[in-house]
C-alpha cells in the first residue's frame, strides 16, 4: 500500500486547500526520531503512519486527491459506519443464534449447537473456498498466502498442491468473500463446522455447509431476530461515539448536505439513531433535523446498479407512499442513486459517501457511479498499534533480509566459479551464516505474531505483499479512517493529497 496520511487542520476554519504539508512537519507530528531518515527514502505509509496523534485522534489515510471544499453532499452508511457496534458481542450473538438455526432448521447434530464463538478465527477480507472447505487469505494478486481447513493451517506443500499459482477469481460462485464485520461470525462458524466434519461428524458437503451457514446468518439479519435483541439493549451491543454528532454538525455548518443510505429499515434506523446521535447533538433538536435525506432499505449495492422506485416515509406515522422520479428532502425507502443526484441537482463527483462494507459501500460505488468514497475500518486502530509495537522487529528483519540476499548472491557467484573451475572460498562459512540468518529471521517473524491476529496476521498484509483487501481499499477508497469522528480534526475544506508513490525501479537502494 502506498498512500499518505493527511494532516489535521489546526483550526476548523483553516483552509488547507493550498497548503503543501512539509516533510519536517510530518516527521514532527507523527514520526519518532528513528523514522525520520526512513521517511526520506520511502513513501510506504505503513512505515510512517503507525502512531496515534497526541490527542488520541486517528488520522485519515489518503489514496487519491480529494478536495472536501468541492464536496456538497456527504452521505453515510449507518451500521458500523455512523453507528459502530461492539463487534465481539454482536458477532457472538449472531454466531449463537445461527448455530441454533443450523440444528433446528437444517437438522445439524446437537454438538454443533455447543460451539463457542472465537473472534480471532476470522478477519475482514478472507475468502471461503466452498469447493475444498478452506478459508483463504489472498495477496493483492489473488494468490493464496494462508489457508486453513477447519481450525488447522494447511502447510505450504499441501497448499501448493491445491492452489498452485492459481489466481483466485472471486466471480466464481465457489468463493465467498468476508467483506464486512457482519461476516466475521460466518467465517468463524464455517471454520468450526468444517473442523467437526474433519473430525468425523456426519455433515453436508462443504458447498452445502457454506450456503446453509450464510443462509442462517442472513436470515437473522433480514427477519429482524438480531435487531429485536439489539433494540432491547443497545447499551450492550452499540458503541456510541460522542464525537460523531459534533462531526456531523460541523459539516452542516460548512454548508454540506448530509445524507444516510442504509440497508436497515426505517423503524430500526429511527430508534438506533435516536440512541446513538440525539444525546450528543448541540445545534439540532434531533438527527431528522440534521440530515437532508435519509434512505432506508436501500438494498445496496443494487441501489447503485439500476433504477428502482422510491417510497416516501411519513416521519410521524412511518407509513409509506409511492413516489416516481427525483426526490427531495425527507425520509425514503428503496430507490436509486440517479434520482438522488437529480433531485438535489448536484453532479456525482460532488458526493462523498462513507461506509464500512468494502464491496457494498466502496467498490460498487466506484464501479457504478462517480461518487467519491471513504472507507470506515473499525479494526484499523488495533492493527496500527501492532505495527507501531513491532516497528523495531520489522526493521531488524529488513536488515537481516538484506544480509541474506547479499549472501545468496555470493553463493550464486561461488557456484558459478565452481562450474568454471575456479577455486571457491569460504563457501561453508557462508552456508553456516545463511542457516543462522534463516533461524534468526524465523524467530523474529514469530515475535511479530502476538501483535496481530494469531491465525491470519494483519488485515492489510499477506506475507510481504499487500492483501487482496488492501488492494481493494487502495483502488476504490479515496480515503479511509477508523471512524466517522476522525473527520472532526479536519476542516471541511481540507484538500486530502496522496504522496507520489514510488514504483519498484524508482526506489534508490
Ligand atoms: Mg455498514
Amino acid at each position: 500500500m502506498f498512500m499518505y496520511m493527511a494532516a489535521p487542520s489546526a483550526s476548523p476554519v483553516e483552509d488547507n486547500s493550498i497548503g503543501w504539508l512539509s516533510e519536517e512537519w510530518i516527521s514532527h507530528r507523527f514520526c519518532h526520531d528513528s523514522r525520520k531518515s526512513s521517511f526520506k527514502n520511502s513513501t510506504n505509509s505503513l512505515e510512517i503512519n503507525t502512531g496515534l496523534s497526541h490527542s488520541g485522534v486517528m488520522p485519515i489515510y489518503v489514496n487519491r486527491l480529494l478536495n472536501l471544499k468541492k464536496i456538497k453532499v456527504v452521505g453515510f452508511d449507518m451500521d458500523y459506519t455512523l453507528v459502530p457496534y461492539k463487534i465481539e458481542k454482536f458477532e457472538k450473538l449472531a454466531h449463537s443464534l445461527a448455530i441454533n438455526r443450523l440444528v433446528q432448521n437444517y437438522s445439524y447434530p446437537q454438538e454443533v449447537g455447543k460451539l463457542e464463538f472465537q473472534l480471532n478465527r476470522a478477519i475482514l477480507g478472507l475468502v471461503i473456498d466452498k469447493r475444498n472447505g478452506n478459508m483463504l487469505k489472498l495477496s493483492r494478486f489473488g494468490k493464496v498466502k494462508i489457508a486453513y481447513h477447519g481450525l488447522e493451517e494447511i502447510d505450504f506443500r499441501e497448499r501448493q498442491q491445491i492452489y498452485r499459482e492459481r489466481v483466485i477469481d472471486l466471480r466464481d460462485a465457489d468463493f465467498q468473500s468476508l467483506d464486512t464485520p457482519f461476516a466475521i461470525s460466518n467465517g468463524v462458524l464455517f471454520a468450526q463446522v468444517v473442523q467437526l466434519k474433519k473430525a468425523g461428524m456426519k455433515l453436508p458437503d462443504y458447498r452445502h455447509l457454506a450456503c446453509e451457514i450464510s443462509a442462517c446468518i442472513d436470515s437473522l439479519h433480514k427477519d429482524g431476530t438480531l435487531k429485536s435483541i439489539l433494540k432491547a439493549d443497545f447499551g450492550e451491543y452499540v458503541r456510541r461515539d460522542p464525537q460523531a454528532a459534533p462531526t456531523l454538525e460541523r459539516l452542516k455548518v460548512y454548508g454540506k448536505k448530509l445524507m444516510i443510505i442504509t440497508n436497515s429499515d426505517y423503524a430500526y434506523s429511527r430508534i438506533l439513531l435516536d440512541y446513538a446521535l440525539n444525546p450528543f447533538l448541540t445545534k439540532h433538536k434531533n438527527w431528522q433535523e440534521l440530515f437532508d435525506l435519509v434512505i432506508t432499505l436501500a438494498d445496496k449495492p443494487k441501489f447503485f446498479a439500476s433504477p428502482h422506485r422510491f417510497l416516501r416515509i411519513n416521519i410521524k406515522t412511518g407509513q409509506m407512499s409511492n413516489h416516481e422520479g427525483p426526490i427531495s428532502r425527507g425520509i425514503w425507502q428503496g430507490g436509486w442513486f440517479g434520482d438522488v443526484q437529480e433531485g438535489m441537482g448536484i453532479p456525482g463527483d460532488e458526493f462523498l459517501y462513507l461506509g464500512d462494507h468494502i464491496y457494498g459501500d466502496v467498490v460498487s460505488i466506484k464501479k457504478l457511479c462517480d461518487w467519491r468514497t471513504a472507507l470506515i475500518l473499525n479494526g484499523l486502530d488495533d492493527e496500527l498499534k501492532g505495527i507501531k509495537a513491532t516497528h523495531e522487529i520489522q526493521q531488524e528483519i529488513d536488515r537481516l533480509m538484506k544480509r541474506k540476499q547479499f549472501l545468496e548472491r555470493q553463493s550464486d557467484n561461488a557456484e558459478l566459479e565452481h562450474h568454471t573451475g575456479n577455486r571457491v572460498q569460504n563457501f561453508e562459512t557462508q552456508a553456516d551464516e545463511q542457516d543462522a540468518l534463516n533461524f534468526r529471521i524465523s524467530k523474529l517473524l514469530d515475535n511479530l505474531k502476538p501483535h496481530f491476529n494469531p491465525y491470519w496476521g494483519e488485515i492489510f498484509r499477506a506475507g510481504i505483499e499487500e492483501s487482496r483487501y488492501a488492494e481493494q481499499v487502495e483502488k476504490y477508497a479515496c480515503i479511509y479512517m477508523t471512524k466517522v469522528s476522525d473527520l472532526f480534526e479536519y476542516s471541511p475544506r481540507t484538500y486530502f493529497r496522496p504522496i507520489r508513490r514510488l514504483l519498484a525501479h524508482e526506489i534508490i537502494q
